[in-house]
């Protein structure tokens, strides 16, 4: 098999890989690198001819496994795009909210080259797709060669799968993001027992280890313990999530809370832009689809945010603001309105996903509260950090020991290591090394093919 991931540089980045399996070509995800700007967030799409991929495949609709779908859809006609139900739906929502963005940044940052999509083009992707059911292999014929297609259950937000690909010579499992335990919507990945001969596998989390204290069970409470108590103590709490996923989540969890009694009912919760439609889609996939459960109560807790957000004004309402991004991003709500909350001794800003040490959420994480300012670059604004913040450990990737057992379990005779900074990827090889030697390990540099 050859291997290429396109993403630019050893780090999480812009998911997309290029497996040649047996002749046959296969695209698994193509992803927008979400700290980057411009052409530069891509994935290397040069290195595809025109019309010679045969499939393109989604593991889920993260933007970075989603977002530059329609620049290289557009030059594939031959290539079927596969993804199950509930990823292709919501991708097509992520992508039109991703070229609105990036109309606003050209008109507000002047980036030119935005948008790098149109309407048109993301249209153009819905003729092309074919959904994958769960559990439900398909087989294809190319160029004479058979290969078995198979979607299963990843986990880690709806819709989302590792797909394996097999052909009469080899198999190999791309996990896309996965995780193994059940969240607030969704059941934890199922992937039937199985030898696989290639895996290429996820390594977010590999870079630290989830002690027992800190058990997603365990920040779940401490998390709801922590918003009750900053709203009876008068502030208000921020909590920067991702649009899809975990704004659900984190709805479920105040709905758990208020049903406690330990999160006050009187204090609104309000969420901006994207998350309230993937909410509403959500709620209805979990009427009839029985892998999401988003309950109409926890729905029915948004109220939408209308209101101005100006830097040091505290918010006039107190309350959960539920705003992306995760990771507090420049010239997202969530960056805007921590810069209005900051200064506030008795509101919080609460992190529940993960926060690159480069984005302002990481940078944020690392100040000491009360003695130190956060220059808000963006908005000329710099804030003494008076406010509590915290983060709290609900991640819906697997945890690094979940992931080696797993890959072990597989018995393949390679893994590709992917999806991860390098300290992560490094500490996943070392570990494998140790434990199965006979296991080839490859961190593959970008752009460049690998025969595994
Ligand atoms: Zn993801
Ligand atoms: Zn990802």
């Amino acid at each position: 098999m050859l291997y290429t991931d396109l993403n630019s540089a050893i780090d999480v980045g812009a998911s997309a890989h290029l497996i040649e399996l047996d002749g046959i070509r296969v695209l698994a995800d193509c992803g927008m690198h979400p700290k980057k700007i411009g052409r530069e967030a891509l994935p290397n799409l040069s290195k595809i001819l025109d019309d010679t991929l045969d499939f393109i495949a989604i593991s889920h609709a993260h933007l970075d496994h989603v977002g530059a779908l329609p620049l290289i859809a557009e030059r594939q006609n031959f290539a079927p795009i596969l993804a199950s139900e509930v990823s292709a739906d919501l991708a097509l929502r992520m992508l039109r909210n991703s070229r609105n963005v990036m109309v606003r940044q050209r008109e507000e940052q002047g980036i030119s080259e935005y948008p790098l999509f149109g309407f048109e083009q993301i249209d153009a992707l819905k003729p092309k797709i074919l959904p994958f059911a769960f559990n439900r292999p398909r087989a294809f014929e190319v160029g004479g060669k058979r290969i078995e297609i198979e979607f299963l259950q990843g986990g880690h937000i709806p819709g989302a799968a590792a797909i394996s690909f097999e052909t009469s010579k080899q198999s190999v499992l791309y996990t896309g993001d996965i995780s193994f335990n059940p969240s607030q919507l969704i059941r934890g990945a199922n992937i039937p027992q199985k030898k696989y001969d290639v895996l290429i596998m996820e390594t977010t989390r590999g870079s630290h280890d989830r002690d027992a204290e800190h058990s997603y069970q365990n920040e779940c409470a401490r998390f709801i313990e922590n918003v009750g108590r900053v709203l009876r103590d008068g502030g208000s709490v921020l909590v920067p999530a991702f649009a899809l996923g975990r704004m659900q989540e984190i709805l479920q969890l105040i709905k758990n809370g208020r049903k406690s009694g330990e999160i006050p009912h009187e204090f609104p919760v309000f969420a901006a832009g994207l998350g309230i439609d993937i909410s509403e889609y959500l709620l209805r996939q979990s009427r009839k689809n029985a892998g999401v459960s988003f309950d109409k109560t926890a729905y029915e807790l948004i109220q939408p945010f209308r209101g101005e957000i100006v830097p040091a004004k505290d918010f006039e309402k107190k309350g959960i603001y539920i705003f992306g991004s995760g990771m507090m991003l420049e010239n997202t709500p969530s960056y805007a309105a921590a810069a209005a909350l900051m200064d506030h001794p008795q509101n919080a800003i609460f992190f529940v996903g993960y926060c690159d040490p480069d984005t302002p959420g990481g940078r944020l994480l690392k100040k000491a509260k009360g003695d130190e300012t956060f220059v808000f670059q963006n908005l000329g604004y710099i804030a003494r950090v008076n406010c509590k913040v915290d983060k709290f450990d609900l991640s819906s990737h697997a945890d690094r020991q979940d992931l080696i057992n797993f890959a072990l379990r597989c018995d393949p005779r390679a893994i590709i290591l992917t999806h991860g900074s390098e300290e992560s990827r490094n500490w996943f090889m070392d570990e494998i090394i140790d434990l199965a030697p006979q296991i080839c390990v490859e961190i593959a540099e970008p752009s460049a093919s690998i025969e595994v």
